[in-house]
């Protein structure tokens, strides 16, 4: 155990024994299942994106190496080089378009790209030969998204090239759900099929032996159809499922958002608070300042709408959220300076998700933990073990 010191009042606690137990978690699920439909258990690849969804790549990744994950995902090269700089020793696979980077990352740290486009094809193998290197590589297939990847029903004219490179060696074949939090949406299933014919298609180009995956976390729990041989889960990690899907595996938030309170005040009725006066008291009221605002990361919109902890306490977000600090409703709780607020996470029996505040304030989780701000430190209070990992 080591307890990093936090010189600001507002710091993001990351539990990485939660984020272990996350990872064991969706094992279990994953295995439980297989078992039921006596299929194989997926392999895991483990996504640390944008700063591992703003809870620190090094040390997420390296705790989910720890932990055993075999293969983790990020979204371009420079945060692959951050990952290797950082100890991680497992395969690295780079989900971004890669037409226009600096490519010499991927043969000095190891990386495996992404083909999504004919330009990033050409690109890699340009610099493949430029490092006499043979590079293995994904290939994407757009399925319907409409974002990365190559369209689905023309593989015979735009394969071909790839196939026959000789410093292209592909490893995997894998596509991405568009509507895969939206159980209601039957278009994953058309998004599948379109996968199933064109990896056939793949296949009598001459592409064999290709592992194949498709699922991030709202599919993997949706449908074990879109398995394959890898899942892809990121928010699931984080200790998040998707609403509608929540009760399949029971997860633990790793990211606890907390702040001290810096001052306290009495206002009187007919006072307004903050820019704009957008709270005006009715009665008299007791408002408490918390160092954090927008410049933070947090969210505009929580003005008025959303609240944080105080002494076990809902206490309201009053006014506009500031750069630096917002204000908030603490009449009546025997508030002072330096009580600990929360902002995301549980103080006594309250609670408050990341996903509620995301959709208070009309967005969604990810991007409320993606903003969390560089100026906000993350403490890491609690170490996995190393021992006794069986994955
Ligand atoms: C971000 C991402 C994932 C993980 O998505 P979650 O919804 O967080 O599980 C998987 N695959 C790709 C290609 C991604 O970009």
């Amino acid at each position: 155990m080591e307890e990093a010191i936090a010189v600001r009042p507002t710091c993001a606690h990351v539990d990485l024994g939660a984020l272990e137990a996350n990872f064991r978690a969706i094992h279990r699920y994953l295995d439980e299942r297989a078992s039921v439909t006596r299929v194989a258990p997926p392999s895991v690849i483990a996504v640390v994106k944008a700063n591992a969804y703003g809870h620190g790549a090094r040390r997420v990744a390296l705790a989910l190496q720890d932990a055993g994950a075999r293969v983790l995902a990020c979204a371009d090269i420079e945060e692959g080089v951050a990952l290797r700089e950082a100890g991680v020793e497992v395969p690295i696979l780079v989900f971004g378009a890669l037409s226009v980077s600096d490519l010499d990352g991927l043969f000095s740290h190891a990386l495996t790209p992404t083909l999504s486009t004919p330009a990033a094809a050409k690109a890699v193998e340009a610099a493949a030969v430029r490092h006499r290197r043979r590079v293995k590589c994904q290939l994407k297939i757009d399925t319907g998204m409409h974002r990365l990847g190559f369209r689905h029903d023309n593989l015979a004219r735009t394969i071909p090239s790839i196939l026959s490179s000789p410093h292209l060696a592909i490893e995997a074949v894998y596509t991405h759900f568009a509507t895969a939090d939206d159980v209601d949406d039957a278009f994953l299933d058309v998004q599948r099929a379109r996968f199933e014919a064109a990896l056939v298609d793949l296949q009598a180009l001459g592409l064999s032996a290709a592992a194949r995956h498709a699922a991030n976390s709202a599919a993997l729990l949706r449908d074990e159809r879109t398995w394959y041989e890898f899942v892809r889960p990121g928010l699931l990690l984080y200790g998040i499922a998707p609403p509608g899907l929540d009760d399949r595996l029971a997860l633990q938030p790793v990211m606890t958002l907390r702040s001290r309170v810096v001052a306290v005040k009495g206002i009187r009725t007919g006072d307004g608070v903050g820019y704009g006066l957008r709270f005006v008291a009715s009665s008299p009221r007791e408002i408490g300042v918390v160092p954090a605002g927008y410049a933070d990361g947090l969210d505009t919109r929580l003005a008025n709408r959303s609240a944080v902890l105080v002494k076990g306490r809902r206490a309201p977000v009053v006014g506009s959220v500031c750069m630096d600090m917002l204000m908030v409703d603490v009449t009546g709780l025997g508030v002072s300076p330096g009580d600990e607020v929360v902002i995301i996470g549980t103080q006594g029996a309250e609670a408050i998700d990341v996903r509620d505040m995301a959709s208070a304030v009309g967005t969604i989780p990810y991007e409320l933990l993606c903003r969390v701000g560089a100026r906000i430190e993350r403490v890491y209070d609690q170490e996995t073990p190393t021992a006794g990992t069986d994955r």
